[in-house]
């Protein structure tokens, strides 16, 4: 595939604007007739509404359908949502399960194609072209990750390493032997493997490693310099969800301000979490996606538990299809702690402004007296490892003060000894539960 065929794939990145909405209107009124003529779950709750697939006349109709969230998939598990022949399906994967019980999705050919289409849109707004090899590193298998990844890296013409996750020496010597140029994978999994590379003696920077996109967890600012630091690359911030179709619901471009969605293909809205409503653009909230265009298992309204909102200033690239922000927490992920609420990722953010810690950390909670009690335990680098016990406990304050600030509690912090905290190869774990209920 040459270039112009990579510049056609991206044109709908582009489109403009009153046509885009015509499009997702059509598209629109089309998957809702079908989801409503195949899904019985699907009809009924339309029919409790007293919608009808007709009554979608405008983009703005879709507030009247009904929303979904994944206990629906849970409860029709594990093919009750599926709205074509099972003949016509030609691949199924499940959700990693972070939250518990998995999840079955499927796609018929077509929707296999529409998911590699967006993938590469993905990877060739990254700045990556057939003349690249990209290592995938995310898992491959029931998780979408891998697969998704590898079909977009494919639909650009580039060469496709697929090492899956684990065996961390043999990533790095991929990397290098191979000359790799882009990677994808969970933000967590890159770090462990610039450490991986540190403690092999290659240093990850003079390697011709240049892009990497990361996803399928949240990540911080700070972790972001890290990992551009550490490896002298770009990062690139990508979403998905197995629901919607997997990774390459929306990515960063090179502007690196909030990342575009296909929303020719992932129509989306945001809504207060608490009522349902919706909210304007701009507004903070939870991400609902609308499947345009897949068939093996339309999604209307899914509520992905997701919160962010869509960024309304046009971006300098000089895409029309909108913008979402970093996805700032997934409600699922959120703890109540003496009545404050709180979120792995706010704490990620007030710990790495911090000079000398590692982006290894854990959280734990427990009950101690009848109350919850919260630490924090953070690795500290090779560097500080040696400070005398004075330089420890002010670093331990600087800690403990950077995330007070943020979250309004005072927590433990305890410093342990680098490599001593888990690492993880596909989602990190952030937290512990040890709490008593
Ligand atoms: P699971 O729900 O089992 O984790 P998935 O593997 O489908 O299933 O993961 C999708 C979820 O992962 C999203 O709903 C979101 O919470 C999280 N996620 C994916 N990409 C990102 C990202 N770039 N930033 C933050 N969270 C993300
Ligand atoms: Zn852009």
């Amino acid at each position: 595939m040459d270039l112009t065929v990579i510049d056609n794939l991206c044109a709908a990145d582009f489109m403009r604007v009153e046509h885009l909405r015509e499009l997702q209107l059509a598209r629109l009124k089309n998957i809702v007739k079908h989801a409503y003529d195949n899904v019985a779950l699907f009809r009924s709750r339309m029919d409790e509404r007293g919608v009808r697939p007709e009554h979608i006349k405008e983009l703005k109709d879709i507030a009247l359908l009904p929303f979904f969230k994944k206990i629906d998939l849970r409860d029709t598990y594990p093919f009750g949502l599926f709205a074509v022949p099972q003949s016509e399906i030609v691949r199924l994967h499940a959700s990693s399960g972070t939250t518990g019980k998995p999840i079955v999705v499927a796609y018929t050919k077509q929707d296999l194609d529409v998911w590699s289409e967006v993938m590469a849109r993905a990877l060739a707004g990254a700045g990556l072209n057939k003349n690249d090899i990209v290592q995938v590193a995310y898992g491959y298998g029931l998780f979408t990750g891998g697969l998704g990844a590898h079909r977009g890296v494919e639909a650009i013409g580039a060469t496709v390493v697929p090492a899956s996750v684990g065996n961390t020496q043999r990533q790095v010597m991929l990397m290098r032997d191979f000359g790799v140029n882009g990677i994808c994978c969970t933000p967590s999994y890159f770090l462990h493997l610039i450490e991986a590379a540190n403690a092999a003696g290659i240093d990850m920077r003079e390697l011709p490693i240049r892009v990497g996109i990361f996803g399928a967890e949240p990540w911080s600012q700070g972790m972001r310099e890290r990992l551009e630091e550490g490896a002298g690359i770009k990062a690139f911030d990508i979403y998905g969800l197995s629901e919607i179709i997997g990774p390459g619901v929306a990515v960063e471009c090179t502007e690196h301000a909030g990342m575009h969605v296909y929303e020719d293909h992932f129509y989306p809205e945001i809504i207060d979490p608490d009522t349902g409503e919706v909210l304007p653009d701009g507004e903070f909230g939870e991400l609902v996606l609308t499947t345009l265009s897949k068939y093996a298992m339309p999604m209307i309204r899914y509520r992905t538990r997701d919160l962010t909102r869509i960024i309304t200033e046009p971006c300098k690239c000089g895409r029309t299809i909108r913008r979402i922000d970093r996805i700032s927490a997934r409600s699922d992920d959120m703890f109540i702690i003496r009545g404050v609420n709180v979120f792995p990722s706010q704490i990620e953010s007030a710990l790495l402004t911090v000079e000398g810690v590692s982006a290894n950390y854990m959280i734990i909670l427990s009950t101690e007296n009848g109350m919850d009690s919260i630490a924090l335990e953070v690795e500290i680098n090779e560097a500080s490892f040696s400070d005398q016990v004075r330089e420890l406990e002010a670093l331990q304050k600087r800690i403990s003060a950077a995330v007070e600030s943020v979250i309004g509690l005072r927590i433990k912090v305890k410093l342990v000894a680098p490599k001593s905290i888990a690492r993880s190869e596909g989602k990190a774990k952030r937290v512990i539960d040890n709490r008593v209920r």
